[in-house]
């Protein structure tokens, strides 16, 4: 059992990177892949754990792009932690967030929600600040029941407490997991939230601009999705990855490795993705 889609507490996880290497192998899992979502920052750690740990170590990012409707996330493997570019342009993208969160924190005061930075910055992580560590702080203030909640009433896209961030096309997300020797991968495609044909053209587009795979596997693909990703996969030439997206106990019920229960990436996933084209 491999699984190729984790956060650590570098970003929005409530695990360290060592915790993590621990769990998979208490679960059985050879491989882990470490994505935190803008921040390389938790890898060093990371392979430090698990050399000689008997679980083999992915270095990965997941970043975040611009997306009309939905999300869109790409992730990058295999992408040299300490390339200077990518260092820089992940750095702006924190920057940007921080502004954000500045805005987002504004609008929740004016709505009345009585939240100081302080607050939010408790939850958060090493790294990242992001709306889950707002999520979070709103619980912990007694304002909403749950994380989930603290999304649907202000803080997911369209609600009041919703601000953009700045954010890459997935065009440069892409050159950029290549200039820094990696491979990326369209992160669960459902959250795009297009109707197939357009999302299917999407695939393609971004397979001409060099995308190397699309994560069919995910703990919240219904059977017919999966189908549905590795036959693309197969069109246009992509490698077929998953993982759970694992944030420890800020997704209770699933479990790393293998989801909800259902979840099983094929060992194949890692063997093709290291296979693949790099850079
Ligand atoms: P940020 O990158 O700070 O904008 O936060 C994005 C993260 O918030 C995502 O990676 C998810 O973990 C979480 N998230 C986004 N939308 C929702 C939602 N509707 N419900 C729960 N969590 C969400
Ligand atoms: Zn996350
Ligand atoms: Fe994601
Ligand atoms: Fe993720």
């Amino acid at each position: 059992m491999i699984d190729l889609h984790v956060h650590s507490v570098y970003s929005d996880g409530t695990n360290t990177p060592a915790e993590l290497v621990a769990l998979a192998g208490e679960r059985g899992l050879s491989a882990l892949a470490l994505t935190d979502h803008d921040t390389v920052a938790g890898i060093g750690p990371f392979l430090e754990a698990a050399a000689g740990s008997g679980v083999e170590a992915v270095p990965g990012i997941e970043i975040s792009a611009e997306c009309e409707r939905g999300t869109m996330h790409i992730l990058g493997y295999f992408i040299d932690p300490r390339c200077p570019v990518l260092l820089e342009k992940m750095e702006k993208v924190r920057a940007g967030r921080e502004i954000r969160n500045q805005e987002i924190l504004k609008k929740l005061n004016k709505l009345g929600y009585i939240l100081m930075w302080s607050d939010v910055v408790r939850q958060a992580g090493r790294d990242v600040v992001g709306r889950p560590h707002f999520a979070d702080a709103l619980v912990a203030r007694g304002h909403v029941k749950s994380r989930k909640a603290a999304f649907d009433l202000l803080l997911a896209k369209g609600r009041p407490a919703y601000v953009e961030r700045y954010r890459f096309s997935a065009a440069d997300c892409i050159a950029l997991i290549r200039a820094s020797g990696g491979i990326s991968v369209l992160a669960h495609p459902a959250t795009i939230y297009l109707p197939d044909d357009q999302l299917k053209a999407l695939v393609k587009e971004l397979k001409a601009c060099g995308l190397g795979g699309i994560e069919a596997y995910y703990a919240e693909h219904h059977p017919e999705n999966i189908a549905r990703f590795k036959g693309w996969a197969e069109e246009f030439g992509l490698v077929c990855t998953g993982g759970t997206d694992y944030h420890g106990d800020n997704t209770p019920d699933l479990k790393l490795g293998s989801g909800f229960g259902q979840l099983r990436v094929p060992d194949e996933a890692l063997v093709q993705l290291k296979a693949a084209p790099r850079g």
